[in-house]
């Protein structure tokens, strides 16, 4: 191609972050590009098999995230077996994250979902599709980016864009600084198992049922290359090995019953690199007043932390229009590990694809973008973003 493709905004990454940033601005009526590497859509969610949307709800019984991230929550379970807790939060309180407002999903049926989402609101997707490069003008903006395909290679030149790559690819390719997170193997797959929960029971007597984590391995401190990328998987593929090898070494017969139905589609990594931003949410930050919070989130591991999410944290510190979302948003630390996960990528998704929109409306970058502005837009879709507003009080 020679040609190059304009939008208004460029989402590269079609994970649960990418996805919530692409239908925030196309339901703004930006006419919006969402590039992913795969043929699958959802990323870590649904390539990954991780199937527990964690949870909207503090632990004590009140919910702090709403918007896109509690459609997605409740549009997972539209091809699959599972049920909303009938029972979430309440006075006695639930601590436990099994009892919380959270879901478990069917990673290949939410995948269907998520598509039919992206083209409800009209999302362009371009699919096995890999960003290869960035271009920055003068004033250090993003305003293209290269990508390669079956076509070959060519430029997508937006307006505003959004790294929801889970890495800050994106952000690294224009010149942004970043950071490295810590990593571990801890494989999850997916296995028939008879006997077991019968959660997974989609072909008569397969009971399928998600394995893992089963060992842990030492930290991987360097971001994604393709050779880390290459050593992860092939290392967890060996622990695979190594766990069906010890069942099967006790009893033969079982190689019936307990074999691997479907690997992870892409490296099992929690952190690889997050953009160096605006503002880093850090350690012990839960229960702290930011004036420019677009959003609530809970600590999924235990009850009572709730955090107010800054706008900062979405905007990479030395390059301009852009933002970032999901879990290579600006974030170390304890608050890294918090946010993560799928619930905190829809809700950043969310804010910074509704932010990329408005960015384009008034002409403005970002980070000159009034919070205020945003706010209101996301209050349209019942966004809170301070503790009182749900009722908590703030950390003294
Ligand atoms: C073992 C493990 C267990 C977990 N358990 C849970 C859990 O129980 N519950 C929970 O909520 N979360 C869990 N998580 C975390 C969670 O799944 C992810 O962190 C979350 O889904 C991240 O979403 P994201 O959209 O930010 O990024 P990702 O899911 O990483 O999406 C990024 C997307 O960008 C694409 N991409 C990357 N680079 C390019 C490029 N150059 N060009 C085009 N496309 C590109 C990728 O293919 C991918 O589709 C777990 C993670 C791991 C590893």
């Amino acid at each position: 191609m020679d040609h190059k493709l304009k939008y208004d905004v460029v989402v590269a990454g079609a994970g649960i972050a990418g996805i919530a940033a692409a239908v925030a601005a196309a339901r703004k009526g930006m006419k919006t590009a969402l590039i992913e590497k795969q043929t699958l859509i959802g990323g870590l969610a649904t390539s990954g098999l991780i199937l527990v949307y964690l949870p909207l709800c503090d632990g004590n019984g009140t919910q702090v995230t709403f918007g896109i991230a509690e459609e997605l929550l409740k549009r997972s379970l539209n091809y699959g077996p599972f049920d909303l807790p009938e029972k979430w939060g309440g006075p006695a309180g639930n601590k436990c994250e099994e009892n919380r407002y959270k879901c478990y999903f069917n990673p290949a049926g939410f995948t269907l979902e998520l598509d039919k989402i992206l083209l409800e609101a009209g999302v362009e997707l371009f699919l096995d599709t890999m960003m290869i490069a960035a271009e920055t003008d003068e004033k250090n903006a993003v305003r293209s980016i290269r990508v390669a395909n079956a076509s070959g290679s060519f430029d997508i030149e937006g307006k505003c864009f959004v790294d929801t790559t889970g890495d800050a690819s994106l952000v690294r390719r224009a010149g942004g600084e970043f950071e490295t997170g810590e990593n571990y193997i801890s494989p999850w797959w997916m296995e028939n198992s008879p006997g077991y929960s019968q959660r997974y029971h989609f072909v008569d007597d397969l009971h399928i049922q998600p394995v893992g984590p089963i060992k842990n391995y030492p930290r991987i401190d360097e971001p994604e290359t393709g050779k880390s990328a290459t050593c992860f998987t092939r290392t967890a593929w060996q622990i695979i090995r190594d766990h069906y090898a010890s069942i099967y070494a006790e009893d033969p017969g079982l190689r019936h019953k307990h074999f691997p139905i479907h690997l992870p589609a892409m490296p099992q990594f929690r952190k690889i690199a997050c953009a160096k931003s605006c503002f880093m949410l850090n350690d012990e930050m839960y229960g702290r007043h930011f004036d420019d919070s677009i959003g609530l989130y809970a600590d999924w591991r235990k009850a009572g932390y709730v955090w107010e999410t800054p706008y900062r944290c979405l905007l990479p510190e030395k390059i301009n229009g852009i933002l970032t979302a999901g879990r290579c948003m600006g974030a170390v630390g304890d608050a890294w590990e918090t946010f993560r996960v799928i619930p905190a990528a829809a809700m950043t998704g969310e804010a910074a694809g509704c932010a990329a929109a408005l960015s384009v409306q008034h002409d403005r970058d970002p980070k000159e973008l009034d919070v205020e502005l945003l706010r209101a837009e996301l209050r349209k879709n019942d966004f809170r973003f301070h503790l009182e507003e749900v009722g908590l009080e703030k950390r003294s």
